[in-house]
């Protein structure tokens, strides 16, 4: 039997960074992920620390991407690679209104220093921004298929994963730890994102999952160089090459695949025209199902009765914003005692049955 110190279901956002975590605190673990689509691939990777649609600032959004920033930083040096591309995010103004409300709250904290006061014109003769477009601070994305991937590797390398999905009746779960095949680990943390559905000891946790598609657009001679937001993201993704784009994205409740459809591509490529007046060609249709939960706030914490059981989910839109921070706080919760922060504690919905 091979004895570790964590076994951790599910290789999205969620399961990397607490992998990361655990290398970072000299912890032996194991990973179970079947490498195949999830979430954290489909996902465009921004981080932005304000709400673009009513321009209020995201739950300790700042301090989550400083967090975010300095873990990507120290996979980027691992890796010797670049994985964080800071990016400006311009808001484009649909109206005078939504420029004077932008103009107002930017001169209050917190988000005086989140919104730039100067506006901007229209960055290309395609783009139609008769009222101009804002800038958000702090804003940027991360390369999530890179670095899912360059981790996979890291992890293979070092035989800490395995390629498969995990078979929940093969958890042996005793007091002090868990058997799996032939592991012995004491601890199991679940970040399986929407897959915690088939998950017995904490599907009762109220996951709902909302379906997200997007589309990779090619736009000759835009040449945009930030991301902009209007009825739809646009943004540019140049490691796949000159004016090439990513357009997202879309929600839906109550679709849980991960099959793109018509209607998204068609609702999607709508929006965009709303903005760009160019040819647009498609070139890739993705879906997958992120994590969200009703209150909007992730899921952390120690199952009631399988004391050895934990959970890492619920990042919901903003896995990339709340990844490096869940995970750290995490792990400072299983193995120095420290109180998770109740808004994020699965007890908020299990203290019941603890009861
Ligand atoms: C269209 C779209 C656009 C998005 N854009 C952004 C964005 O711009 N910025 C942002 O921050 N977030 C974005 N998100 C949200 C983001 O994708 C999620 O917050 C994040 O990816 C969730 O990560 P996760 O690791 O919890 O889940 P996932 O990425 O879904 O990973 C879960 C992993 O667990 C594995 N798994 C499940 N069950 C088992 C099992 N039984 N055994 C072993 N492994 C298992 C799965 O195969 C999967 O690999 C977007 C999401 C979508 C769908």
């Amino acid at each position: 039997m091979k004895k570790i110190d964590y076994l951790v279901i599910g290789q999205g956002i969620a399961g990397t960074l607490l992998a990361h975590e655990l290398s970072r605190q000299r912890r032996d673990f194991v990973v179970i992920d079947p490498n195949g689509h999830n979430a954290s691939k489909t996902a465009a990777g921004m981080y932005n620390p304000v709400v673009l649609k009513r321009f209020s600032p995201v739950w300790q959004g700042k301090a989550q991407i400083l967090t975010a920033r300095q873990t990507v930083a120290e996979l980027e040096k691992m890796f010797n690679t670049t994985l964080d591309n800071q990016l400006p995010i311009q808001r484009l103004f649909h109206n005078a209104m939504e420029k004077q409300t932008w103009s107002k709250k930017a001169l209050d904290k917190p988000l005086d220093e989140l919104l730039d006061r100067r506006f901007i014109g229209s960055p290309a003769a395609a783009i139609y921004a008769p009222y101009g477009l804002g800038t958000v601070n702090f804003g940027g994305r991360i390369n999530l298929p890179k670095l899912l991937a360059h981790y996979r590797q890291h992890l293979a390398k070092q035989g800490k994963i395995r390629t498969a999905l995990c078979d929940y009746r093969r958890l042996k779960i005793a007091e002090t730890h868990v058997e799996y095949d032939d592991i012995i680990a004491e601890k199991v943390v679940f970040c399986e994102g929407y897959g915690i559905k088939q998950n017995p000891f904490f599907n009762q946790l109220p996951l709902n999952g909302n379906k997200g598609e997007v589309l990779t657009v090619r736009i000759p001679h835009l040449h945009l160089k930030a991301a902009i937001k209007s009825k739809v993201f646009l943004l540019p993704l140049p490691e796949q090459g000159e004016d090439i784009y990513f357009v997202g994205a879309t929600y839906h409740w109550t679709d849980k695949d991960d099959r793109p459809t018509a209607e998204a591509k068609q609702a999607l490529l709508e929006k965009l025209r709303t903005f760009v007046s160019a040819d647009i060609e498609v070139l890739a249709h993705r879906a997958g199902v992120r994590p969200t939960v009703a209150d909007r706030r992730p899921l952390l914490g120690q199952h009631h009765i399988h004391r050895p059981l934990y959970v890492l989910n619920g990042l919901g839109t903003r896995g990339v914003m709340l990844g490096a921070t869940m995970a750290k706080q995490l792990y400072q919760f299983i193995e120095d005692g420290m109180a998770l922060d109740p808004a994020v504690n699965i007890q908020r919905f299990t203290r019941q049955q603890e009861e």
